[in-house]
């Protein structure tokens, strides 16, 4: 079975004025290389829709998506990180549209699995808040549309982007069927993230938080995945398994100042699809979150989505 690959070139129109890290040729630098290398003819390429409104509203406030709307009338900062422009409303909806794709063609059995090359990123967005370049956060409703369209109880997300994913943490901060694991350059932005911070109530112990000091690289990340993290999952036994796929850690980001190689993403892709296929019949969705050195991004989502696709 094929793999899925969900773009839109409503993702390309969210753009700064002036230079911003997260802009544009992020995904511009990603198609080039899967179309020069062939990879693309190879998956299964999904165009979605923009999300209706009822589904985003399982993660965020009424009042935090008609902030958005509004403010993306014009060029805008939200915070001091955090732009829109005109298209960045239609954008984000598309984007939560494309995870609604994603799920729904790997739940109906059309796809073994699923990356989503959107934008705007999302695992900063809290339920009330848009922060960290991210508007709606993208694997959080990713998370929740399949548990209510497909009864799915347990998902897993995994974070790897190189900052604390603040956002998916504090949506699912008391609930026992989404466990959030994220591994994080620490001290670094936003500051969330601390080994004691596990989530509460019901959600006590499903948030697993793996901050790491700056110049880790493969090997520690390897030690992370084949101990902890990999037990951590065997136990959980989700039922879908997300990815919120940052490959801010690399050698070359500009944004952080980890070591992971183009070759250690890889090696983490194959642990994570191993896991789903014994697990969850290999139903794993992984979304693009940071990366900002263009060159080491896009050749590590090839190198992510050649595990994936098996080629
Ligand atoms: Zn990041």
């Amino acid at each position: 079975m094929a793999t899925g690959f969900v773009y839109h070139p409503a993702y390309l129109a969210h753009e700064a004025q002036g230079y911003h890290p997260e802009n544009p040729g992020r995904l511009q630098h990603i198609l080039k290389r899967l179309e020069q290398s062939g990879v693309i003819q190879k998956l299964q390429v999904i165009t979605p829709a923009e999300a209706d409104l009822s589904w985003i509203q399982l993660i965020h406030t009424t009042d935090h998506i008609r902030r958005i709307q509004k403010a993306s009338s014009s060029h805008a900062f939200l915070d001091a990180d955090t732009y829109v422009n005109s298209f960045s409303y239609s954008a984000a909806l598309t984007a939560c549209g494309g995870m609604i794709s994603a799920v729904d063609a790997v739940m109906k059995g059309q796809v073994e699995n699923g990356f989503c090359a959107v934008r705007p990123p999302g695992h900063h967005a809290e339920s009330d808040r848009a922060m960290g370049f991210c508007l709606f956060n993208n694997v959080a409703l990713a998370a929740r549309y399949a548990q209510k369209q497909y009864a799915i109880g347990k998902i897993l997300i995994l974070d790897w982007d190189v900052h604390h994913g603040n956002g998916t943490q504090e949506i699912f901060w008391t609930d026992s069927t989404v466990m959030y694991i994220s591994l994080h350059q620490w001290p670094l932005y936003p500051g969330t993230g601390s080994r004691d911070e596990t989530g509460e109530s019901e959600g006590k112990g499903f948030t697993l938080n793996f901050p790491m000091p700056s110049g880790c690289g493969d090997a520690e990340y390897f030690q992370l995945f084949n101990t902890v993290i990999r037990s951590a999952i065997e136990k959980f036994q989700p039922e879908l398994i997300l990815i919120s796929a940052g490959f801010d850690a690399h050698e070359k980001d500009p944004l952080a100042q980890m070591k992971v190689t183009t070759q250690g993403f890889a090696e983490m892709s194959t642990t994570i699809k191993e896991l789903a296929q014994r697990l969850c019949s290999s139903r794993l969705i992984s979304v693009l979150e940071g990366g900002y050195h263009l060159q080491a991004l896009a050749e590590s989502v090839e190198a992510h989505i050649r595990v994936l696709a098996d080629v």
